[in-house]
């Protein structure tokens, strides 16, 4: 096992499931924590490790904060939650990062018996299931799908089509409460000088304003849901 493990290991026999909740979190807020927790609770999961991405290449349009301040803020928003850790298995890991990399590693650390899930909106379920080792990323693990504003599970349904069908044993939803929250306006907000409090965890306001992220306003035209 690689020193990219390291900070799982205390977790090691400890565990007989397991959520990975995989983001850039850029930042990190309220979509992402509610999320994992209503699919925490109602899954009974024993631990959500959140794992910040590295560069994503589906993100290069735009210039994703460097990983040490995004894992900050992930410990940062993370801390008040006992049963919510952060991993840097992605960062830490030579490029290119894969999920299906992360799930072999997980599954390493913990162990054939532990159930493992994965945590995603459902605009990100849609991605991976376009992957090509998609096959072998749903062997390795369960979905928890939440809905998001702008995907309705039915939406997901529909364009899932077949892939649905040949997978729907192992995709999970949770419902969370419509939160229009997303990194990108985030981001927009404080170049544009407008309020981002009550999006996120104030921990992670005050870390934004004290390392000047996102303050120049930069082509932050990304959306989730385009
Ligand atoms: P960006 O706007 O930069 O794409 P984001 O808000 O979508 O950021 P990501 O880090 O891309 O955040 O998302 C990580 C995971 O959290 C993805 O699976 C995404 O679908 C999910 N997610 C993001 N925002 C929400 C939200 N408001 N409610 C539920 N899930 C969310
Ligand atoms: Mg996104």
């Amino acid at each position: 096992m690689g020193p990219e493990v390291r900070d799982l290991l205390h977790l090691q026999g400890k565990v007989k499931s397991v959520a990975i909740m995989g983001g850039t979190f850029d930042p990190i807020h309220y979509g992402h924590l509610v999320t994992a927790e209503a699919a925490r609770v109602e899954y009974q999961v024993d631990k959500v490790l959140f794992v910040p991405n590295r560069q994503p290449p589906h993100k290069k349009d735009y210039p994703v904060t460097p990983a040490k301040h995004r894992y900050q803020m992930t410990v940062l928003a993370t801390i008040t939650n006992p049963y919510f850790y952060v991993s840097r298995i992605e960062i830490d890991r030579p490029a290119p990062s894969y999920t299906i990399d992360t799930l072999r590693s997980v599954r390493k650390v913990f162990g054939p018996e532990v159930k493992l899930y994965f945590i995603s909106g459902a605009d990100a379920i849609l991605d991976i299931l376009t992957w090509k080792d998609v096959d072998e990323v749903m062997e390795m693990c369960y979905f928890i799908a939440a809905t998001r504003p702008g995907y309705p599970l039915e939406e997901l349904g529909r364009r899932l089509g077949h892939l649905l069908e040949k997978y729907s044993h192992k995709v999970y939803c949770v419902e969370v409460p419509a939160l229009a929250i997303s990194s990108t306006d985030i981001r927009q907000r404080v170049a544009q000088n407008r309020p981002i409090k009550y999006l996120l965890p104030e921990s992670v306001e005050n870390y934004i304003y004290k390392y000047r992220l996102y303050h120049d306003e930069g082509n932050w035209n990304h959306h989730p849901l385009k």
